[in-house]
């Protein structure tokens, strides 16, 4: 029995259908999970049984968070906010949480971490914190384009094996102030905050890059990501 990991969606702009790219099922099926695609809904007192089918969660990629939630009016740059997105997540990631599951936050998904946890965002880094580094990539997601660090001893860097990482980057919002409870364990060279986890728990882990995008290419180190969060996942009767 393969662990099963669910998977959270987004709606499309006409708020009639629920999507997800494939790449993420993908990334979880090749690692030995069974991915589960998760539709959002406002109706938050179903979390807890749909938490009850799963082994562990996926926090995908997505729209910006709508900056009230951590306590910001917002800029006009701030881009697309999805309501039911943020109103499923948040709550869905704290209840994660509570019952010790493993979760992996990609993108959005750390953003989601970190927002449900007490923490802020820069929502738009190019007119909040420019630097010379261009964290929404032109290019295609399977190019890499920017290097990360991982800090030493933590389970990111455990997990890839490497202290240096090249990464795509399509994100043009960042973490700003860490929750309380999550450390900082990646950063591009300009600084910015790129892979955050919360020591102490087996698996609580998220990255601002697209590593389901990059697992099928030629680093290893990003499909060791999917294969130690889905593996974290595996109950201990279940192998
Ligand atoms: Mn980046």
């Amino acid at each position: 029995m393969r662990p099963v990991i669910g998977i959270t969606a987004s709606v499309s702009d006409d708020r009639l259908s629920y999507m997800q790219k494939h790449a993420y099922a993908r990334a979880i099926e090749s690692a030995g999970g069974l991915p589960l695609i998760l539709p959002p809904s406002f109706d938050v007192s179903l979390i807890d049984q749909t938490l009850s089918l799963l082994n562990g969660l996926l926090l995908a990629g997505g729209d910006d968070i709508d900056p009230a939630l951590y306590g910001e009016a917002r800029l006009p740059e701030c881009g697309l906010v999805t309501p039911i997105r943020d109103v499923w997540e948040l709550p869905l990631c704290r209840a994660a949480l509570d019952r010790r599951m493993p979760v992996l936050g990609i993108c959005r998904g750390v953003q989601v971490m970190n927002v449900a946890l007490g923490g802020t965002l820069y929502q738009d880094l190019q007119s909040q914190r420019p630097t010379a580094l261009h964290h929404a990539q032109q290019e295609p997601p399977e190019e890499v384009t920017h290097d990360v660090t991982l800090i030493p001893g933590s389970k990111l860097a455990d997990v890839l094996g490497v202290p240096r990482l090249r990464v795509n980057s399509h994100h043009h919002q960042a973490l700003k102030d860490l929750a309380p409870g999550l450390t900082a364990v990646s950063y591009a060279l300009d600084g910015l905050i790129e892979g955050a986890e919360m020591p102490g728990h087996p698996f609580f882990l998220g990255v601002q890059w697209h590593p389901e995008r990059l697992w099928e290419g030629t680093n290893a180190a990003h499909s060791r990501l999917f294969q130690a969060f889905v593996h974290a996942c595996a109950p201990s009767d279940l192998s």
